[in-house]
């Protein structure tokens, strides 16, 4: 008896020193910080004051453009036989090649395909059907590729032939180079990562915004919220690295190029109303009328031939049903 109270009292001893000991301290928190990963190459925030777009009573109708010489009821195709003589066309056909301004950072305008690192995209097969029309040829095309910032100067200077690149046709654009009529007609937006309480161009006021230099969609962000901090960037894809980064809070632009974004990236969403439409239209030098008219020709043609059609469910599905290509206005 004696034994086994024994027992018991060692035991009792037992569970009372071990519950007596003090626990064991928790481990200190790691102490983690992140080192700001570097921008894009000439990311930075933006510079300059917004310049304000002056009345141009010239301009009533920007997007009217001049009506195509050689499209007429009855006329098949624009074989050369059947071209006026027109001396930009001449020289690009004796060329042999058509000069395309575009860049690579538009997904589903103009980038790589990332299966045989061709340009592809719907711009890409804008300017294939001028070239089809100039050439009977749809890869009779040469790239160069563009910023948007260098769009107007490549054209002015004859670097490229045409500028095929989501260019809104603006008046204060139409003073330094000439455009097409409407090929796509697309509207101002904002693009911002689901859930984060971003639900419009509102919610923009002192957040931090990319943009791209030399946009229609920078100018208008620097008029509409004033206490937006902009970050600029060369390229719509460099947003998007600035943007996954959190080093802005939003990219604000033209739906088309922020649903290529998205695209890219489940946790982004297009957010809130359009800030404005953005027609656009094929970029041409000012002096070179019949390259005008020439393209406003295959224009015409995609617009009835169900090309355009193809076209938008090839690439752009994305954004809805096909609202169908936009009918043109003229000024001739
Ligand atoms: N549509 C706008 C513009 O022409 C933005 C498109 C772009 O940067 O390519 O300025």
């Amino acid at each position: 008896m004696n034994r086994i109270l024994l027992v018991v009292a060692a035991i009792l001893v037992g569970l009372l020193t071990t519950s007596c000991v003090a626990p064991e301290a928790l481990p200190p928190e790691p102490d983690i910080s992140y080192t700001e990963p570097p921008m894009p190459d000439g990311a930075g925030p933006a510079t300059g004051a917004p310049e304000v777009d002056s009345p141009d009573p010239q301009c009533a109708r920007p997007t009217a453009s001049l009506r195509p010489l050689q499209f007429g009821p009855g006329q098949a195709g624009f074989a050369p036989e059947n071209t006026p003589p027109s001396p930009t066309v001449d020289q690009i056909r004796e060329r042999g090649r058509l000069i395309v301004g575009l860049d690579t950072g538009s997904n589903l305008f103009s980038f790589r395909d990332p299966m045989t690192g061709k340009l592809v995209g719907f711009d890409v097969d804008i300017a294939r059907e001028i070239s089809r029309d100039l050439f009977g040829d749809p890869d009779r095309v040469d790239f160069r590729i563009l910023t948007s910032a260098e769009r107007i100067e490549a054209l002015q200077n004859s670097t490229v032939d045409v500028v095929v690149k989501t260019m809104t046709i603006t008046c204060a654009r139409k003073e330094e180079v000439s455009f097409s009529t409407v090929y796509f007609q697309a509207q101002h937006r904002v693009l911002a990562v689901k859930n984060s309480g971003i639900n419009g161009v509102a919610d923009l006021a002192n957040r931090r915004v990319c943009a791209v230099d030399g946009t229609t969609s920078l100018r208008r962000l620097q008029r509409i919220v004033p206490t937006a901090q902009i970050t600029t960037a060369a390229m719509w894809s460099d947003c998007l690295v600035v943007l996954q980064q959190r080093q802005v809070d939003a990219v604000s632009t033209d739906d088309t190029i922020l649903a290529g974004l998205a695209a890219q990236d489940p946790y982004l969403e297009l957010v809130g109303d359009s800030l404005s439409p953005e027609p656009y239209g094929v970029g041409i030098k000012k002096e070179s009328e019949d390259l005008v008219r020439f393209v406003n020709g295959t224009l015409e043609r995609i617009r009835g031939d169900g090309t355009w059609n193809r076209l938008y469910s090839r690439w752009l599905s994305v954004l809805g049903s096909s609202p169908g290509p936009p009918f043109p206005q003229y000024v001739d």
